[in-house]
């Protein structure tokens, strides 16, 4: 991919709407474009770091049987009603009339409409356990919208949930989610915590968040750095008695054993094998995937820019040429982006005729894990330049070490 074919507006500057260093990086590398307090869309860049933790999460989801559907953005208000939720929720829902006077409002969550499905489908013991999950917008009206991704009006989930015939099944499906839960925050290079929590208005006997350590977190667990422990309550360590320290954290996954909460409200029932109706014993399980982007931003940046892990950059290779009147340089670039795609890997090639020092600045910036350099040093030696951009090691390859490398290391 061309650079100057690309869409990547990147600024100079701070942009003074700018919260914290996540929201100040991904609005300066050109990956989001505020259009209000709280409402993001995500440009060209911004789409690919997207689409990869959409699916990375997919692959986890998927490897533990669940389906993955598409639900309605619009609700109607009347499933809500039944749960008593458009209580709950009202100040954050976003509620209007349609023409024909219909009351709707655009989702902020999904579990009345799920279970609309499984009431509507599932009828017998036999079809069941079922996992269905999506990854979709959902709206809040946030009154205080916070740091980019972390706090929006609309924002990107990924909502499962599992129905099952007893509590055993639940348990079951629950600790495979927990499973698949660590598997996707270690494939996303994520620090991260998993804490027992409060269910609040989801409701339901148990739940587990899975909290980043970050700065701009706004929960707070307590940390034992003898014993490497995080605590929900202050009070020394219980099993070292060392003292503990508050951490701030940003929850980006909550998983919560339903019970019948939903299916008694909505009157969602199956037959059980001896035929008698009983309500679907149901879990949730959630992620904020837009939320994930500014979490990874929050842990792996440094003053030049972002860092992204492997898993997750945007291209594989940022490969720079200095001197764009050499058609030769141009040529090898070229070549080399043509070999790395039959491996799998993805390379922009800043062609734009800028200075030096402008596209250094932007490479650091847009934080693509390797960053490849092609001007007079390749034309006297031969060898190409690389630099790893989270430790700033520099290498000096053939075409083939350099090939080999890369495939190696993604
Ligand atoms: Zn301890």
């Amino acid at each position: 991919m061309l650079y100057s074919k690309f869409f990547i507006p990147t600024l100079r500057e701070d942009p003074h709407s700018a919260e914290c260093v996540s929201h100040r990086l991904l609005l300066r590398g050109g990956c989001l474009f505020m259009a209000s307090s709280g409402i993001y869309s995500y440009l060209p860049l911004g789409l690919r770091i997207l689409n990869k933790i959409s699916n990375i999460i997919r692959k986890h989801m998927n490897a533990e049987g669940a389906a993955e559907l598409f639900m309605s953005h619009l609700q109607p208000m009347e499933i809500w009603q039944k749960t008593g939720r458009d209580k709950d929720l009202s100040e954050v829902m976003i509620k209007f009339k349609d023409r024909k006077g219909r009351d709707l409002c655009l989702g902020p969550t999904h579990e009345e409409e799920i279970t609309e499905i499984a009431k509507r489908y599932l009828s017998s013991y036999k079809q069941l356990p079922v996992i269905l999950y999506q990854i979709q917008s959902k709206f809040r009206d946030e009154f205080r919208p916070r740091c980019g991704l972390i706090r929006s009006c609309e924002f990107i989930m990924k909502d499962a949930y599992s129905f099952d015939a007893d509590e055993e099944g639940l348990e079951e499906n629950y600790s495979r989610m927990l499973d698949a839960y660590n598997r996707i925050f270690k494939e996303c290079d994520l620090s991260v915590v998993v804490a027992t929590a409060d269910s609040g208005v989801m409701g339901g006997s148990t739940s587990h968040e899975f909290m980043a350590p970050a700065d701009i977190g706004e929960d707070v667990l307590f940390y034992c750095s003898k014993c490497d422990n995080y605590f929900r309550e202050q009070g020394c360590c219980d099993k070292c008695k060392n003292d503990l320290n508050p951490k701030k954290m940003i929850e980006l996954g909550h998983v919560f054993k339903l019970g019948t909460k939903y299916s008694k409200a909505q009157e969602a029932y199956f037959l059980n094998k001896e035929g008698k109706r009983c309500p679907f014993i149901m879990g949730c399980y959630g992620i904020g995937v837009s939320r994930i982007i500014s979490a990874v931003v929050e842990q792996s940046h440094d003053e030049k820019g972002i860092i992204w892990p492997n898993s997750l950059a945007p291209f594989e290779l940022n490969l720079v040429i200095l001197d764009l009147n050499n058609k030769e340089l141009l040529e090898q670039a070229l070549e080399v982006e043509a070999i790395l795609r039959t491996e799998g890997l993805t390379v922009l090639i800043d062609d734009r005729d800028e200075p030096a020092g402008v596209k250094f600045n932007d490479a650091y910036l847009l934080g693509i894990p390797y960053i490849l350099i092609l001007g007079k040093k390749f034309l006297n030696t031969g060898k190409f330049e690389l630099e790893r951009r989270k430790t700033g090691e520099k290498f000096s390859f053939s075409k083939q070490e350099l090939i080999k490398y890369l495939k190696d290391d993604y």
